[in-house]
Formats: C-alpha cells, sequence, structure tokens
C-alpha cells in the first residue's frame, strides 16, 4: 500500500511526487506518458528562474528530479477507475490494481483540435494553442485565432498588444464571450472578427504557417488569408473521463478542488490543468502539485492518529 499515489506524471505529478517523497513516505506514480503536455512544446520561456529551455528537456529533467528520490514510477500505465475509502484503490487499463491511504490526481488536460488539413503538420511551426505560451513568439507578425468564446476573445485581445495583426474566426453567427470582453475587443484596431467561418485548412511553405482558409458558412465561398501564427482556442479538456460518477467536477469537467488541493472525497486531492484552478501554466502547476503533495501528507498524519 502506497502513502500517496499520484496518477499523472507532468509538472503537476512529478512536484506532488517530489514534495511526498521528501517526507519519507511510500510514494508512487502511475502516469501514461511521464512529463505531460511539455512533451509537446517546442520551447518553454516562462517558468521562472529558466531563462528558455524546451519540452524535452525540460521533461527529461522533470523525471531526473524525481528519481533523485525513492519513487516508485509506474510509465505508460493508464489509471481507469478510481475507489475512494480509507484506502483508496486506482485500477489501471492493464487490469493492475494499485492501493493507497492518498490519491493525488494531477492527469493534466488537452487542447481540443480543429481536426483540419495542416494543424498536426504545423503544430509548434505556426499553430499554436496556448497565448500566454507562444504570443511572444509573434511579436510584430499576423495571426489569427480560432474560437469566439471567452478564451478566444481573451487570447484575441492579449495577442493584439503583441502582434501585428489579429483575425478572430468564429464558426457562429455571433461571439459567445462575455460582452464585457467582446466590448474591449471592438475598441481594439488591429483584429478583425470574422463570423458564420469555417476554417477548412492551415497552409504553410513545408515548415512554418504562411495561411489560413475558411469557408464562409453563408455564401459558402472560400477564402484566404495570409499570416504567420494560428491559436486555436476552441476549449480545454481535461481528462477527467475515468473519474466520472466518483470524484465532485465542474460543469467543464474539471476537478473541483479546495485551497489544500483536495477533493470531494476525503483523502483524494487533486493538482494542475486536471482541476478548476484558473490559468493552465507550468509554473502554477508544479505549485499546485507541491500545495496537494503538503494536503495529502497533513492528511495522512491527522487520519493516522485516528
Ligand atoms: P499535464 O502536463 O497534462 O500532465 C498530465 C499527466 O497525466 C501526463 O503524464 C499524462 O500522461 C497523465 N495522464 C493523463 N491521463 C491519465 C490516466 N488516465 N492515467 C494515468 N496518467 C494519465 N505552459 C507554460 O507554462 N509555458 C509554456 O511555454 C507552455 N507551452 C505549452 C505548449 C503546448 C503545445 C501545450 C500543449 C501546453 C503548453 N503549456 C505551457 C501548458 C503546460 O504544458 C501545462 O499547463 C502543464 O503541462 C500542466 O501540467 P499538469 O501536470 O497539470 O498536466
Amino acid at each position: 500500500v502506497f502513502d500517496v499515489l499520484i496518477v499523472g506524471g507532468g509538472p503537476a505529478g512529478a512536484a506532488a511526487a517530489i514534495y511526498t517523497a521528501r517526507k519519507g513516505i511510500r510514494t508512487g506514480v502511475i502516469a501514461d506518458r511521464f512529463g505531460g503536455q511539455v512533451l509537446d512544446t517546442l520551447s518553454i520561456e516562462n517558468f521562472i528562474s529558466v531563462k528558455e529551455t524546451d519540452g524535452q528537456k525540460f521533461a527529461v529533467a522533470l523525471e531526473q528530479h524525481v528519481k533523485e528520490y525513492d519513487v516508485d514510477i509506474m510509465n505508460t500505465q493508464r489509471a481507469s477507475k478510481i475507489v475512494p475509502g480509507k484506502i483508496k484503490e486506482v485500477h489501471t487499463e492493464s487490469g493492475a490494481v494499485l492501493r493507497a491511504k492518498s490519491v493525488i490526481i494531477s492527469t493534466g488536460a488537452r487542447w481540443r483540435e480543429i481536426n483540419v488539413p495542416g494543424e498536426k503538420e504545423y503544430r509548434n511551426h505556426g499553430v499554436a494553442y496556448c497565448p500566454h505560451c507562444d504570443g511572444p513568439l509573434f511579436k510584430g507578425k499576423r495571426v489569427a485565432v480560432i474560437g469566439g468564446g471567452n478564451s478566444g476573445v481573451e487570447a484575441a485581445i492579449d495577442l493584439a498588444g503583441i502582434v501585428e495583426h489579429v483575425t478572430l474566426i468564429e464558426f457562429g453567427a455571433e461571439l459567445r464571450a462575455d460582452a464585457v470582453l467582446q466590448r474591449k475587443l471592438a475598441t481594439l484596431r488591429n483584429v478583425k472578427v470574422i463570423k458564420s467561418a469555417q476554417t477548412s485548412e492551415i497552409h504553410g511553405d513545408g515548415k512554418k504557417v504562411n495561411g489560413l482558409s475558411y469557408t464562409d458558412r453563408e455564401s459558402g465561398q472560400s477564402h484566404r488569408v495570409d499570416l504567420e501564427g494560428v491559436f486555436v482556442q476552441i476549449g480545454l479538456v481535461p481528462n477527467t473521463e475515468w473519474l466520472k460518477g466518483t470524484i465532485e467536477l465542474s460543469k467543464h469537467g474539471e476537478i473541483e478542488v479546495d485551497a489544500k488541493g483536495q477533493t470531494s472525497e476525503t483523502g483524494i486531492f487533486a493538482a494542475g490543468d486536471v482541476t478548476t484552478v484558473p490559468y493552465k501554466q507550468i509554473v502554477i502547476a508544479v505549485g499546485e502539485g507541491a500545495k496537494a503533495a503538503l494536503g495529502s501528507f497533513d492528511y495522512l498524519i491527522r487520519s493516522s492518529a485516528d
């Protein structure tokens, strides 16, 4: 039986593992892909104290740091179910059952993709998902934001201060963002909003993005926009499908946590992009992972006194 079993090996899970292992308690990490989303990241320039690194290097550094401690890492294993109780069970897709006094869920999230030609080919070469991360790479360039919900309009406002021009593309006939964001957007002179538009292809020269095509859903006509970057902002999906019915989730599927990272189930904690904590960033996931680890340690010392 583990004292703490961490499900997910991204920045949040790695930080949680280091914090619990340093308390001298038996720690395990089960991860589908140790490293998490940073494995898909090209350059990282906003992890404080590391001026610049790339995703692969960062993921290796995470793993090396965790391996400095006595942590049982079970990589390429997916959790399929959690059973709460004094001793919690985590079932894996491969049929194993892991037992732990406390669990930290840090299974992260994934960006919803538009699934058009060019998106995968030019990912990290002009196709981006995170304006806080990649916005500055497009300084002085032309970009499109796909999606007119809150995240898309926020991204357009944010990017308008950095890039030369933003084209915001919305599938529906109207933007879906809050009125206050739409009003702000309307004041920006370097933003053009195109509604009722379905993105059909992201173009490039074989190395990087140079344009985008969309179909006007009213006229059926196809148009091309020349640009250097495309930010896809149609939603971040938390990896919580396996938790439905056991742990309380928000309407967006994120795990509800309190100030110590505790979920609706006693002794089950959560951290990082999988939770309701806003602003999905590495530095935030790491901090939340540390917090959930301390929360679970606190829980263990209290429950063992019963
Ligand atoms: P994740 O990194 O998503 O890790 C989740 C972990 O859980 C993985 O190990 C995964 O394999 C595992 N997992 C998922 N489901 C299961 C399951 N059922 N069973 C077992 N394991 C499971 N942030 C920045 O701060 N700066 C940047 O420059 C930056 N650039 C980015 C670029 C891209 C392309 C992307 C996609 C994201 C970027 N981000 C950036 C965001 C950042 O990567 C995330 O905020 C951060 O990785 C969240 O960490 P996490 O540990 O919560 O989740």
